[in-house]
Order: C-alpha cells, then sequence, then structure tokens
C-alpha cells in the first residue's frame, strides 16, 4: 500500500520507514511540496489527525501522521503540544532547548520528571481512521549530551538510563521511545 508520510522532519520519517516496513511509505515533498501542515490543536490525537486529513485531501492518497512533544512536569505539561515552537514560531531545536534549560535552571534535580508523547494515525480516503499512542517517561538533563536524534534528545533520559536519547543508537531507541511504542501500536491495530 502506497501511503503519504504527512511530515517533513526527516528524523520522524527514518524512525517511521524502519518500523512500518511493509508499506510504501511516500514523502509528502513529492506530492504535495506546497501543502502547510498546521497543528492548531490542544491535543496531539486532534493534531495528528488534522495534519493527515489535509493531506489525504491534498492528495487523495492514504497518510499517516504523528503529533508528539515532551510533557515537562515542573513547567506543567509544558511544552506539549507546543514543543516545536516553544521559543516561538519559527524555533530551532537550539532556541527550543535553550529555552528549556533557562525555565528549569533552578528547579532540584528529582523533579526533573518528563515524559515523551506520540500519537501515530492513519486516515484514508474513503474515510477509514486508525490512532495509537505511545509514552516514553524520563527524565531533563540540564547539561545536553550527544549527537543523535533530533529535538530535546540531548537532554531527554529515559528511565533505566544513564544516556541521553542522542547517546542511543536509532534501533535500541525505537525499542522503547514514545514514537516506537505508537507507531508499533498502529502497526498492530492495521492489522500488519
Ligand atoms: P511535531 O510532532 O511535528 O509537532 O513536533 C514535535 C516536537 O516535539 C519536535 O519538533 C521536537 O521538538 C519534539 N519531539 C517530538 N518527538 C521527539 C523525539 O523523538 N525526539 C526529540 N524531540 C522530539
Amino acid at each position: 500500500m502506497r501511503v503519504v508520510f504527512a511530515s517533513r522532519n526527516r528524523h520522524k520519517a527514518e524512525q517511521v520507514r524502519l518500523i512500518l516496513t511493509s508499506l510504501e511509505l511516500v514523502p509528502l515533498d513529492e506530492v504535495a511540496p506546497d501543502l502547510v501542515l498546521e497543528e492548531p490543536f490542544d491535543t496531539f490525537e486532534e493534531n495528528a489527525f488534522a495534519k493527515a486529513r489535509a493531506v489525504v485531501v491534498a492528495t487523495g492518497l492514504p497518510a499517516i501522521a504523528d503529533d508528539s512533544g515532551i510533557e515537562v512536569d515542573a513547567l506543567g505539561g509544558a511544552p506539549g503540544v507546543r514543543s516545536a515552537r516553544y521559543a516561538g514560531e519559527g524555533a530551532t531545536d537550539r532556541d527550543n532547548n535553550l529555552k528549556l534549560v533557562q525555565e528549569l535552571e533552578y528547579v532540584p534535580e528529582d523533579a526533573l520528571t518528563c515524559r515523551y508523547r506520540c500519537v501515530a494515525v492513519l486516515v484514508t480516503p474513503d474515510g477509514h481512521e486508525v490512532v495509537a499512542d505511545g509514552v516514553c517517561e524520563g527524565h531533563i538533563s540540564l547539561e545536553p549530551r550527544g549527537t543523535e536524534g533530533f529535538g530535546y534528545d540531548p537532554h531527554f533520559v529515559p528511565v533505566g538510563e544513564s544516556r541521553t536519547m542522542a547517546e542511543i543508537p536509532l534501533n535500541e531507541k525505537l525499542g522503547f521511545s514514545h514514537r516506537g511504542r505508537a507507531f508499533r501500536g498502529l502497526a498492530h491495530n492495521l492489522g500488519l
């Protein structure tokens, strides 16, 4: 089955390809280069469905999307669905990480708990919709470490680990990450 991956994040696409091996994932730029994907809602699920539905309408093909982010307990769950634009519209990973460290500078280490969340969805042109989610608990390291991955990975230490997500090889990370769990769940719900 040909399915459009409704994201321009190459890290996400690489991860999803490693899990959904039986699908032909079509890059968004190949079929809808000018489509802008909005994330206007307050839940990961609503944003994921909004992105996938927009791609189905624009291309007439089935689409897979995810919406994801980090929830930091000391920040009341922020940045959450606003993780990509925590430091403002157009913010880079570096901007977002700098803001995170500034906000958490005076928080005691044992209160730096957080989690990554991911909601994965598939939408077909005939209106069939499937959803699955995944969570990965951890804590924030104020010192960044590692060069793998993207986003908040240099600051995210998963429970039971001493390495940050940016120090863990991708294949190992997918075994327990929020995105690994969400997309394996989606594959299961699709009967793949
Ligand atoms: P979105 O799902 O495209 O809205 O982007 C979510 C944002 O959350 C990303 O830009 C990252 O800042 C962060 N994020 C989500 N998943 C991950 C991950 O696996 N590693 C690092 N950061 C992530």
